[in-house]
C-alpha cells in the first residue's frame, strides 16, 4: 500500500476520542432544554434587556411586518451589543444567503474610535459601539456574488438588511472568537432579490394571504396569518479526515470521481438504524449541543442506509427560520467534524454505486392559532378545510411539476435523482391508501370504504397487535412510500427529492408560490359556488373539492416510483420527466412559470431570468471543475501507478527470462494493463479536448454540452481508471479506496 495511505489509516485507527464539554450546574449536567437558545437574542432575552416601550414597538413592527424605526433599532442594537459582549462577542456580522447554496458573512468589530476635545486638545478614545443603522443594514461588496447579470457594474451595490423575524445569535468560532450573527436578506441597489431568503419571505407572505382569504370565505375571520412550516431531515456522510485528505476529488468536487465499490457495502442493510459508531456519536452530539445553544432544535439522529452515512432532523419551525437553521446545522456539522478529525460530506452522491444523501423537506401550513391545516383528523372526509387545502396542493403540484422539479436540479443531485435510492425526476404526489380512498369516494359521490378499524383514536386508527402486554398503538393514516418525490406523511407533505447539499429555500419558494396560486383558484371556485350565501354550504364545498380532485388526478401516484412501468405510465399521463439539469432550469422560463412567479410578485421577470442564468452557469462550472479534477487524478496518480507497476512486471519478466523461466502470469497482467492504460490515456485526451470545448461555449450551449459531452467523457475515463484500480498492485495505488473511506 502506498505509504501515505498506510499512514492515514494508522492515524485513523489511533485517534483518541474527543468528549463534549456540557455545562453543569452543581454536579449535574444542564438539561437539553436549559442549553437551548442560550446564545440567542430571542424574544425572551429582548423582553428582559429592552425598555418595555421599545420591546412593545419591536413586537408590533415585527407582527405587522413593518420596518423598524430608528430609535427602536438603536435601542435594540445597544441591548444586543451589551448582551453579546457579556458572552464574549467582539464582532457582529450580517449573515445572508447569496445564490451560492451556502451562506456569507463579513465580520465587523464593535471597536470604534471617537474623538473628543479634552482640555482644548483633541483626544481619540477607543469605545465599543453598535448602532441601529449598523443593525438594520450593511453594504457588503456585492460584486462577487452571483447575480445572473441583474446588476451592471456601475450599480454594483448590494445591501443586507436584518430579517427581524429571525433572531440574532452568537456563534463561537475557533480559539475563543465569538461573533454576533444578524440573519439578513441580501438585495441589490434597486431592491432586486440577490439571495434565497428575500424570495422565501415574499412567497411566505403570498401563501399566507391566499390561505387567509380562503379561510375567510369559509367563515373563519379569526385567522390573520398562516405560516408555512418546514422540518429538514439532513443526510450526510462522515469519514476520517486523514483518509479524506488523500482524495483530491473529494476535496475539490465533494465526490469521488474514481473508485470501485467495495465487495460489501449496503447490501445487507446492516448500517441503517444500527448503533452509531462512538466517534461519530461524539461528533454529532457536539454538533447538537452547539446547535441547541443557537436555538436549532435537533431532535433525531440515526445511521442511514449506506456505510458511514447518518441523518439528523430538527423539530419543524416556520420555513424561513427552518432554512436558517438547516444552514446553521450544516455549518456546525462541518466545523465540529473537523474537531473530531472527521470530514462531513454533504454531496448528494459522494460514492458511486452506494446510496446518496437527500434532504427531505417536510412542509405544511399552520394558522396563527397553531392549527396544522394538513392535519386530516380521524375523519378527513368531513374535514372540509383540510380537503380544500389538500386539493389546492395537488392542483399546484400537478400544474407546476416541471417547475418544482427545477428547484432540485443540480450537477450533484443529478446523480441521485432517478437512481435507485432517490425519487425519480418525474414529480408525482403520494397520499396513501386511506386518503386516496377518501378522494376517490368524493370523486365518485359514494361513501368512504374504511378498512375495518378495530378502534379509533383521535389521530389515526389503532392497531391490534394481539400481544396482550403491549398497549394498543395508533396507526398513521398514511403508510410510507420511499419512492415518491412528494409524499403525504401523516400531517405534512415530505418533498423527498431535495438535495442534501442545497439550501431548502428555493424548493419551498416554488411550492409556496404554486400552492398560493391554487388556493386562490379554490377560493374563486368556492365564492362562485356559494353565490349570495354568507358561507358556502357542504354541497358547495364538496363540489369544489370534487372539481379539483378530478382536475389534478394525474399527479397522484401510489405505486413504485422507481419502476420502469411508472416512466411509461407517467408519459401516458402527460407528466413531465425532465432528466437533465439544463432542461430542468428551462422550466423557470416557461410562460406558465413566469405567469405564476411574476404575477404573484415572488420574482420579477429579471430576477427569474437571473436565477436561470446563475443555475445554468453554476451547473457548467461544477462539471468543469469535476472534469479538471478527474484529469489531474489520472495524469498525476492513476497512470503513474500503472507505469510503476508495469515497470515492476517488466523487470520481473526480464529477470525470470534470464534464468530461463517463462514469466507467463506477469506477462498476462502486463499485456492487460498496457491495453487498459492506453485506453485510459486516450479517454483522458478526449476528456481534455471536451473540457476545452465546453470552456469555449457560453450560456445554454455550454450547459447542454457540459451535461451531455463532459459527463460522458468523465464516465468513460472512470470506467478505465476503475479497471486499472482492479489490476494494479495495491501498494502502488495512490488514493484511498472505497473500503478505506467508508469503513
Ligand atoms: P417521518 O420519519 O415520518 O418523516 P418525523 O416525525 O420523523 O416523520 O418527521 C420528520 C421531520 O418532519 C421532522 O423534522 C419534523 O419536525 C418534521 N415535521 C413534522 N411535522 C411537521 C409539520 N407539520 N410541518 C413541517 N414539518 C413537520
Ligand atoms: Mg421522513
Amino acid at each position: 500500500m502506498s505509504s501515505a495511505r498506510t499512514i492515514a489509516i494508522q492515524e485513523n485507527v489511533d485517534r483518541p476520542g474527543r468528549s463534549v464539554d456540557w455545562p453543569t450546574v452543581g454536579d449535574r449536567q444542564l438539561f437539553p432544554s436549559e442549553i437551548f437558545g442560550l446564545d440567542v437574542f430571542d424574544r425572551k432575552t429582548m423582553a428582559a434587556t429592552l425598555p418595555k416601550p421599545v420591546f412593545q414597538r419591536f413586537s408590533k413592527q415585527v407582527q405587522g411586518r413593518q420596518q423598524l424605526d430608528r430609535p427602536t433599532a438603536d435601542a435594540i442594537a445597544h441591548a444586543a451589543r451589551i448582551w453579546a459582549m457579556n458572552k464574549g462577542a467582539t464582532h457582529f456580522t450580517h449573515w445572508f444567503q447569496p445564490q451560492t447554496g451556502s451562506t456569507a458573512e463579513k465580520h465587523d468589530s464593535f471597536l470604534t474610535l471617537k474623538s473628543q476635545i479634552v482640555a482644548g486638545q483633541e483626544e481619540t478614545f477607543a469605545i465599543d459601539a453598535f448602532s441601529g443603522g449598523q443593525l438594520l443594514q450593511a453594504e457588503p461588496d456585492a460584486s462577487s456574488f452571483p447575480n445572473g447579470g441583474i446588476r451592471s457594474t456601475f450599480e454594483a451595490r448590494g445591501y443586507t438588511i436584518w430579517d427581524t423575524v429571525s433572531p440574532m445569535f452568537i456563534r463561537k468560532g475557533p480559539h475563543g472568537t465569538s461573533t454576533l450573527y444578524i440573519p439578513s436578506v441580501f438585495i441589490g441597489y434597486n431592491g432586486e432579490a440577490l439571495d434565497e431568503k428575500s424570495v422565501l419571505l415574499r412567497s411566505s407572505e403570498i401563501i399566507s394571504d391566499a390561505t387567509v382569504k380562503l379561510l375567510n370565505t369559509l367563515g373563519d375571520h379569526e385567522t390573520k396569518r398562516v405560516t408555512t412550516t418546514l422540518g429538514c431531515e439532513q443526510e450526510f456522510f462522515l469519514i476520517d479526515r486523514a483518509i479524506y485528505n488523500l482524495r483530491p476529488d473529494l476535496k475539490i468536487a465533494g465526490r469521488t470521481l474514481i473508485g470501485n465499490p467495495p465487495p460489501k457495502h449496503q447490501q445487507l442493510e446492516d448500517h441503517y438504524f444500527g448503533q452509531i459508531p462512538s466517534r461519530v456519536l461524539a461528533a454529532i452530539a457536539e454538533a447538537e449541543y452547539e446547535c441547541a445553544r443557537v436555538g436549532v432544535p435537533i431532535k433525531t439522529r440515526h445511521n442511514e442506509v449506506a456505510p458511514s452515512q447518518f441523518e439528523v432532523a430538527p423539530i419543524f419551525e416556520e420555513a424561513s427560520i427552518a432554512v436558517d437553521h438547516n444552514l446553521v446545522t450544516m455549518e456546525v456539522l462541518h466545523q465540529v467534524a473537523h474537531r473530531h478529525q472527521l470530514k462531513v460530506l454533504f454531496h448528494e452522491k459522494p460514492f458511486a454505486g452506494i446510496n446518496g444523501s437527500g434532504k427531505h423537506a417536510n412542509w405544511s401550513i399552520q394558522t396563527d392559532s397553531g392549527d396544522n391545516l394538513l392535519e386530516p383528523t380521524s375523519s378527513p372526509e368531513t374535514n372540509y378545510r383540510f380537503l380544500l387545502v389538500l386539493v389546492a396542493i395537488l392542483d399546484a403540484v400537478y400544474k407546476h411539476s416541471g417547475l418544482i422539479r427545477s428547484s432540485i436540479a443540480s450537477a450533484s443531485n443529478e446523480h441521485r435523482l432517478g437512481a435507485n435510492e432517490a425519487p425519480p425526476a418525474i414529480v408525482s404526489a403520494f397520499l396513501g391508501a386511506h386518503l386516496s380512498e377518501v378522494l376517490d369516494a368524493i370523486e365518485e359521490s359514494r361513501p368512504v370504504a374504511y378498512a375495518a378499524p378495530t378502534a379509533k383514536s383521535s389521530n389515526g386508527i389503532s392497531l391490534d397487535l394481539n400481544i396482550s402486554t403491549l398497549p394498543p398503538i395508533a396507526r398513521d393514516l398514511t403508510d410510507r412510500n420511499r419512492t415518491s418525490p412528494f409524499a403525504f406523511t401523516g400531517n405534512k407533505f415530505e418533498f423527498r427529492a431535495v438535495g442534501s447539499k442545497q439550501s431548502p429555500s428555493f424548493p419551498v419558494v416554488l411550492l409556496n408560490a404554486a400552492v398560493a396560486k391554487s388556493l386562490d383558484l379554490v377560493n374563486d371556485a368556492l365564492i362562485a359556488a356559494k353565490g349570495d350565501k354568507a358561507v358556502p354550504s357542504e354541497e358547495d364545498i364538496i363540489g369544489v373539492v370534487r372539481q379539483f380532485i378530478i382536475a389534478s388526478k394525474k399527479i397522484r401516484f401510489e405505486g413504485n416510483g422507481y419502476s420502469d412501468e411508472w416512466v411509461v405510465e407517467a408519459e401516458a399521463r402527460g407528466l413531465p420527466n425532465i432528466k437533465s439539469c439544463p432542461a430542468a432550469f428551462k422550466q423557470l422560463l416557461t410562460p406558465s412559470s413566469e405567469e405564476l412567479l411574476v404575477s404573484q410578485g415572488v420574482l420579477s421577470k429579471s430576477e427569474l431570468h437571473a436565477r436561470y442564468h446563475i443555475q445554468l452557469e453554476k451547473y457548467a462550472k461544477d462539471l468543469l471543475i469535476e472534469a479538471e479534477t478527474l484529469h489531474g487524478l489520472i495524469i498525476n496518480g492513476v497512470l503513474p501507478a500503472s507505469f510503476t507497476y508495469r515497470k515492476e512486471l517488466a523487470d520481473s519478466i526480464i529477470s525470470q527470462e534470464k534464468v530461463g523461466v517463462e514469466a507467463v502470469p506477469e506477462k498476462r497482467i502486463l499485456v492487460a494493463l498496457t491495453k487498459t492504460s492506453i485506453e485510459l490515456q486516450d479517454a483522458t485526451t478526449v476528456l481534455k479536448a471536451t473540457i476545452a470545448k465546453v470552456n469555449s461555449l457560453h450560456g445554454d450551449e455550454q450547459g447542454i454540452a457540459a451535461g451531455n459531452e463532459l459527463t460522458h467523457s468523465m464516465e468513460t475515463v472512470r470506467k478505465f481508471s476503475d479497471a486499472i484500480e482492479a489490476e494494479v498492485a495495491d501498494k502502488y495505488w495512490p488514493f484511498p479506496k472505497y473500503t478505506e473511506l467508508l469503513f
